[in-house]
């Protein structure tokens, strides 16, 4: 998709998020990566309903501003953490869409799976992520689960999700909330039914045979915590050394920088 087309594309978004009531006041962000190092994102400070495509910014992978009049949402990297982590990734939804944020702000998990469907679409496994500050600790919090999953709930916020582009990201963010909505609902009924395990084992292959896994969909995020860290540590030491160059001699570092982080985190 171009640039004119994804601007077209994350306004239309954008507007239905906020029509669906997914956000209230200036909540919500959205983000399409078009190529290397060039993100188009919602402004800051907006109502999700009054965004244009004029008004969309476009900043490079450091979330620096590259193009817009406006500046960047808090969240951005949250967004940047997701794309520096999942080459594939090509879009980020964040919303605090009722259901989703009220097992976010209670910071309790969802009972899933319990729908099979949704085990194909979305996998196993959907983590609420840690309360923290938000900031570098948000960022911290949310590292170990971005390679191991495309839907997290974040406590005391509400879900992130990513995907290959944006309609994708998009149809996980809606099916999180029908989740959510769902789980909620069924509560007083006594709850929802988890599905057997055998049953999530034949619905999780089926997910990865038909291309829908994350790259480490399965492992625990525990396990990767160490990785994790060590490609944050390399990447920061990399920005700093950075400062130092310029044009394309900066280009070239960071490129190499983003091959060595990924190979980290494989490894
Ligand atoms: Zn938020």
């Amino acid at each position: 998709m171009n640039e004119a087309a994804t601007r077209r594309a994350l306004v239309r978004y954008s507007h239905l998020m906020h029509a669906l009531g997914w956000v209230a006041n200036h909540d919500g962000n959205l983000s399409c990566r078009i190529a290397d190092d060039r993100i188009v994102c919602t402004p800051t400070a907006f109502s999700k309903a009054d965004v244009t495509t004029d008004d969309l910014l476009v900043v490079d992978g450091a979330g620096q501003k590259l193009a817009g009049a406006h500046r960047p949402f808090g969240e951005l990297p949250l967004h940047l953490s997701v794309y520096a982590a999942r080459p594939k990734v090509s879009a980020v939804v964040h919303t605090h869409s009722p259901y989703a944020t009220a097992f976010g702000a209670t910071g309790r998990p969802l009972p899933h799976p319990f729908l099979p469907e949704a085990v194909v679409s979305l996998g196993a496994y959907i983590p609420t992520v840690a309360l923290t500050a938000p900031g570098a600790p948000a960022v911290h919090a949310l590292r170990p689960f971005l390679r191991t999953c495309d839907a997290v709930l974040i406590a005391g916020n509400g879900v992130l999700t990513f995907g290959p582009d944006l309609e994708t990201a998009w149809l996980r963010a809606e099916l999180v909330e029908h989740l959510c909505k769902i789980a909620l609902l069924a509560a007083p009924l006594g709850g929802v039914t988890p599905l057997p395990e055998e049953m999530v084992k034949t619905l999780v292959e089926r997910r990865a045979a038909a291309g829908l896994a994350a790259p480490d969909e399965g492992k625990p995020p525990e396990a990767l915590g160490v990785a994790a860290e060590r490609e944050h540590l390399a990447t920061a030491a990399t920005r700093s050394a950075l400062k130092g160059l310029s044009g394309a001699d900066a280009k070239r570092a960071a490129k190499l920088s983003r091959e060595a982080s990924a190979r980290l985190v494989k490894g």
